[in-house]
């Protein structure tokens, strides 16, 4: 009784992290903005303790290394060791978000416990602070780079992206200019968006050669008109940044990924994250994230009822309080009961998995272009 309760704050404390963080950690952005692991390519089965149809791959985002003047979006270099000596005691495969993304659409084998690294924006810590990391593990991971800040002040320069690129590196576009694209007009969004990514497509060839084919939502803010762009333009994913867990259900161009920095990325936090599991939902009507003039906005949603029991579902709203109510047709709706007042809000669903007792999650996010930060 004892181990559940202190679980379940652990739970709570993780969610607390992850909704703070969809605030501050995305500041950043704005500042410009033991057991032996398997071999790397050996026979790995599927999960044992759910159905091979199944797939989870947590997610993570980080942005800085060893950098403790930005502690908000910061993990420090032994943090870092941890993380990732824990994936390997524990057998994890780590793979880049292009790897997560074939492995989920079935273009590449599935294997046994899998996790993703990504890093946003680019910063020379990731080549001092984590590279040497990496390298000493063998693990690769994903850097998305805005392009107009290549080679200025704390940024890495095109000759350093060339190397970690021949390192194995994968490298990703997180725009050029990282601006507030929600804050641009809707029937003009979709052309100022699409003139901003392939301005960094284009630079992206012609400095390195290549044309990126995943791309991290800047401030994680997106919309369907810049889902169906990134369609269009030929990228076949897309990072978010609210946390969750991919799985073979998830929106690929809306990908959740664990924010991992400031004073919950332990390797005890880290550890929680990683054994995630993603809550199965379906959403009923088009996924909106604007709330437009519903405010407090509502979610209807289907849970898998294989997975979870409705009555077990905990709803956390930052900044409030938030309700779960059955329609009776198989759906429930969740709201904030006050109107959201920040620019980012997270509407998150946690509950225990009937089967195995892992922790579910899954989070919305909603966005006020109105509000300025
Ligand atoms: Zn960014």
């Amino acid at each position: 009784m004892v181990e559940t309760s202190l679980r379940h704050g652990r739970i709570f404390q993780t969610i607390l992290y992850c909704i703070a963080f969809a605030c501050f950690g995305t500041m950043s952005c704005q500042a410009k903005q033991k057991t032996e692991a398997p071999e790397a390519n050996q026979e790995i089965t599927a999960a044992e303790d759910q159905p091979s149809s199944m797939i989870d791959i947590p997610c993570f985002v980080y942005h800085r290394f060893g950098d403790n003047r930005y502690p908000s979006t910061n993990v420090t270099v032994p943090e870092f060791r941890s993380h990732l000596q824990y994936l390997k005691n524990e057998g994890y495969r780590v793979l880049t978000l292009g790897e997560a993304v074939k492995i989920i659409s079935r273009q590449e084998p599935v294997s046994g416990k899998m996790a993703c690294i990504t890093v946003d924006d680019g910063y020379k810590s990731f080549l001092q602070g984590a590279m040497p990391l990496l390298r000493e593990f063998g693990y690769k991971a994903t850097l998305f780079v805005n392009t107009e800040t290549v080679g200025a002040g704390d940024y890495l320069s095109w000759a350093d992206l060339q190397k970690l690129m021949q390192e194995g590196i994968e490298l990703g576009n997180h725009s050029h200019a990282h601006p507030y694209f929600l804050n641009t007009p809707e029937q003009e969004r979709k052309a100022v968006f699409v003139s901003d990514v392939q301005k960094a497509q284009d630079l992206f060839e012609e400095h390195l050669g290549i044309q990126p084919e995943i791309f991290a939502y800047p401030y994680g803010e997106f919309d369907q008109i810049m889902e169906e762009s990134l369609r269009s333009m030929g990228f076949i994913a897309a990072a978010a940044q609210n946390s969750g867990v991919l799985c073979e259900s998830s929106n690929i161009y809306g990908i959740p990924r664990f924010p991992m920095a400031g004073s919950y990325a332990s390797q005890q936090d880290f550890a929680e994250k990683v054994k995630m599991r993603a809550m199965r939902l379906n959403y009923k009507g088009p996924v909106k994230h604007l709330p437009g003039e519903t405010n407090p906005p509502v979610l209807i949603l289907k849970t898998n009822e294989e997975q979870l029991n409705i009555s077990e579902l905990q709803l956390f709203v930052q900044g409030g309080k938030g309700e779960i109510k059955s329609t009776g047709d198989g759906y429930i709706e969740i709201r904030a009961l006050a109107p959201l007042q920040r620019r980012r809000t997270l509407y998150t669903l946690t509950a225990r998995a009937k089967e195995g007792g892992h922790w579910l999650w899954f989070s919305h996010l909603w966005v006020r272009p109105e509000i300025k930060e």
